[in-house]
């Protein structure tokens, strides 16, 4: 007899984006000539760039011949595109890695997902609220999240991000053992100066903390003094873990290519004390066991963003977000909201007017001007009373989003 996981059963059944969905074919079904403008995907619509493209299809030609058919490759990843990621995404920020420490995936949402794995079941957990779900999600499957109970997990630690502290978590006055940030964030948009992140990496020390830190839009970064990588601190080698995905960077979402980084000086203790293990053998072990490595021809992509052709061409893309971005914020405030984030992420992070609650004014916003955007309270409880726009769309379906919001003010 095949006993189920029960923590299986525990998980939320209704998922956000599904709930999103169905409100929204609910309004097109009664209004079918409306036309609808989506603020609310987290997803890229820019094709893939020239150089990504080239590349991907001289791979397809190397499988195509005896002499360049590649198999099973390393389960780490090529050394070729490792040794690129250490020389082009650490190395300019004073970052020294060696390419052992970098293990290619097949995107963040996977070792996010699967990280915990390297750690006991019975670690206690902090998350910044709100948060992107797998954060929680992959730790109530194997029951460290704890119980629910009033909306909230029994062994989580939630670190609210609001207003009142401008979106900066603030430190656990207790010690917990592994602790999830993503900066920039998702999906408040907002970001985390050195300074902070230095409080964070001394707290981890102090307290022999894992930080799991994920720079899933690292690239979409404009201000200079904002940190890249958790690395840039002193001492992260020794307690944090960094996840990057090309996904928000080079569109990858549908191609699925991204890396974890292990530094060799981090580890975890045994439950007597007695010695301290590497996680990063520990994920090579597992990864060799679980994992037979990202396809060739996404290992072969994502090298050519590292080109110089890449970089102008996947820039060129993000600055076309960016203005998005932009565009909307600068509309949305003159409009008189509270608007965060989008100025080092594609994600604005807007304040209902006259405290009306997310899912509310996520149906006055479809009903009174078609739009879509994301309830806040969908990522957790400190999302209440926001709503997430994403700058992913058409320049012109922005501005129309905007020129709509004004009308439906004053009307
Ligand atoms: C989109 C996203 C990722 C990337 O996921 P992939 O599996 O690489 O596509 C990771 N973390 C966050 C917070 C994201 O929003």
């Amino acid at each position: 007899m095949a006993l189920v996981n029960e923590h299986y059963l525990k998980l939320q059944k209704n998922y956000l984006f599904a709930d999103i969905a169905k409100k929204v074919n609910a309004y097109k079904v009664a209004n079918p000539k409306a036309r609808v403008i989506s603020l609310g995907i987290g997803d890229v619509t820019r094709p893939l760039v020239p150089a990504v493209i080239d590349a991907m299809h001289k791979a397809v030609d190397d499988m195509a011949h005896k002499e360049t058919f590649h198999g099973y490759g390393p389960e780490q990843g090529y050394l070729w595109l490792r040794e690129a990621i250490v020389k082009n995404d650490f190395l300019p920020r004073g970052i020294r890695l060696d390419p052992s420490e970098v293990f290619v995936n097949d995107g963040a949402k996977s070792d996010t997902g699967n990280i915990g794995e390297l750690v006991r079941w019975d670690n206690s957990l902090g998350v910044t609220d709100p948060i992107y779900p797998v954060y929680i999600d992959s730790n109530v499957m194997c029951g460290r999240a704890g119980v629910l109970e009033n909306g909230k997990w029994s062994n989580v630690t939630y670190m609210p991000c609001l207003e009142t502290n401008d979106f900066v978590p603030q430190i656990p006055d207790h010690r917990v053992d592994m602790i999830y940030l993503c900066y920039p964030n998702n999906p408040t948009g907002t970001v985390i100066t050195k300074e902070e992140l230095k409080k964070w990496v001394n707290y981890a020390l102090k307290n022999d903390t894992l930080i799991l830190y994920d720079a899933a839009y690292e690239a979409y970064i404009t201000e200079p003094h904002i940190p890249h990588s958790i690395y840039e601190i002193k001492g992260a080698r020794k307690v944090a873990i960094e996840f990057h995905s090309y996904s928000k960077t080079a569109g990858f979402t549908g191609v699925r290519c991204g890396y974890t980084v292990i530094p060799k000086e981090l580890t975890a203790v045994t439950i007597d004390g007695k010695e301290r293990i590497a996680l990063n053998t520990l994920w090579f072990r597992r990864q060799c066991t679980k994992f037979n490595g990202t396809s060739y021809i996404s290992q072969r992509a994502a090298e050519a963003i590292y080109s110089p052709e890449g970089k102008e061409q996947t820039k060129a893309v993000i600055d076309y977000y960016m203005g998005n971005a932009r565009l909307m914020y600068d509309a949305l405030k003159k409009l008189g909201f509270r608007v965060y984030g989008g100025v080092n992420a594609p994600y604005l992070w807007v304040k209902t007017p006259d405290g009306v609650d997310s899912w509310k004014f996520f149906e006055q916003l479809l009903y009174g001007a078609q739009i879509v955007c994301t309830p806040g309270v969908g990522f957790g409880p400190s999302g209440e009373g926001f709503v997430r726009f994403t700058s992913f769309g058409e320049r012109e379906d922005c501005k129309e989003a905007m020129q709509r919001l004004a009308k439906w003010m004053k009307a």
